[in-house]
């Protein structure tokens, strides 16, 4: 690796390639395998976000170069929505930011946040681009004990004091990838308030935020009063309006933070193609009658998976919203193993815990992503093979 940076070098193989090619190695043996793995939407985007795409193609204007920061409309809708939804002023043009997907900024963030050997307290189980994207800025990650029998609220009265002290920023992740966890106000407004106590930035990944059940509304983080002084959330519209592959998210909050990662963006990027930023802004600014109906169809879903993962005994709680079930591996399993026993004895691929921190191992995610039959089969095969596989 002559050619190749430590920084890069030491980044580990990234996990979900490496269940890619076993999928296909199966798959070529001829079976036919159930993928509850990668967390993205199997739903296209509603037909009026997509014609307006098709329209914005047209006008030759479209096709140049986006403002670094995202287009006004964009911005403009991203503010409006967070006022109606959440009751949260937003200035356009300081306190938002578009992203490439929400992936890139969250990653870009901690450069533009940390410097080298500072430290970044992190969810443990969290989606891996924390880690990745602290260690590629050079900086620690460190943990941020979740209390798995209370449904993972964050503990931050179990975090090191000497790593509160040396810390710059604290990640959250309501609601939740991998485990599903979601929150009410109040610990929102209890991060703020260790934050500002220990003088540490916050940012809230809020990828999940409309893909809730029944008549729970994930609170922003945005609506503690002061946060602003500190905390920024980032969004997205993969999840909620099935956009993954469009890459167009957004970040707010905090102007200083917004500035800095805007800064550090305009010197790699120059923002997303505005026909995308456009058809975004026309999905913030429509009804959100295609996400509910979108979310009560997960819903059902996470329904039939968890009733029969209850026949099987394998247990998980029920979620209030996301894609995931976060369900425990039987007793005595490794989870990376019973992953592995899953795809090669009944064609099942799930995602073992321990791919999101060393806190996930008797763990595996279940994502919600095939339709309602395609969860029965699998729950018809697991049957046969009996509980915990041994
Ligand atoms: C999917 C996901 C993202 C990234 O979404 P983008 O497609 O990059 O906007 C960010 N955070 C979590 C927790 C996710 O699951």
């Amino acid at each position: 690796m002559a050619f190749i940076s430590r920084r890069v070098a030491s980044l580990p193989a990234y996990l979900f390639s490496e269940f890619a090619r076993k999928k296909k190695e199966l798959q070529d043996k001829g079976h036919d395998i159930i993928d509850l793995g990668i967390g993205a939407p199997d739903l296209a985007p509603p037909v009026f976000i997509r014609e307006r795409l098709i329209e914005e193609l047209q006008h030759p204007e479209n096709h140049r170069y986006s403002p670094y920061s995202g287009c006004k409309e964009f911005k403009e809708a991203v503010a409006s929505f967070y006022e109606r939804h959440y009751q949260v002023e937003l200035d356009p043009e300081k306190e938002v930011l578009a992203l490439i997907g929400s992936k890139e900024g969250i990653a870009h963030v901690m450069q533009a946040v940390i410097d080298p050997g500072e430290k970044v307290i992190v969810p443990d189980p969290g989606y891996p681009v924390y880690a990745k994207g602290i260690h590629l800025a050079g900086g620690k990650a460190v943990c941020l004990p979740l209390d798995s029998r209370r449904g993972y609220i964050p503990c931050f009265d179990r975090i090191a004091p000497g790593d509160a002290e040396r810390s710059k920023l604290m990640l959250l992740n309501y609601p939740g990838n991998p485990t599903a966890a979601t929150v009410e106000y109040d610990i929102f407004k209890q991060a703020i308030t260790y934050a500002e106590k220990h003088d540490l930035a916050v940012v809230n990944d809020a990828a999940y935020d409309l893909v809730t059940f029944g008549d729970y509304q994930a609170p922003s983080i945005l609506q503690v009063p002061g946060s602003k002084e500190r905390a920024v959330e980032f969004g997205s519209l993969s999840k909620s309006f099935s956009m993954a592959g469009w890459r167009i998210g957004y970040a707010v909050g905090n102007r200083e933070i917004i500035e800095g990662l805007s800064t550090l963006k305009s010197n790699m990027d120059t923002s997303q193609f505005l026909p995308i930023q456009k058809a975004a802004a026309e999905a913030l600014n429509g009804g959100l009658e295609s996400v509910e109906e979108n979310n009560r169809m997960y819903e059902r879903r996470m329904e039939t998976m968890h009733a029969g993962l209850q026949e099987i005994g394998i247990k998980a709680e029920k979620p209030r919203g996301t894609l995931f079930l976060w369900a425990e591996v039987p007793e005595g399993c490794g989870s990376q193993a019973f992953a592995d026993m899953l795809l090669e004895e009944i064609g099942v691929l799930v995602t073992p815990g321990s791919a999101f921190g060393k806190e996930g191992e008797g763990y595996f995610r279940i994502a919600l992503t095939v339709p309602v039959e395609r969860l029965n089969e699998v729950i018809r095969r697991w049957k046969k093979l009996g509980t915990g596989g041994d």
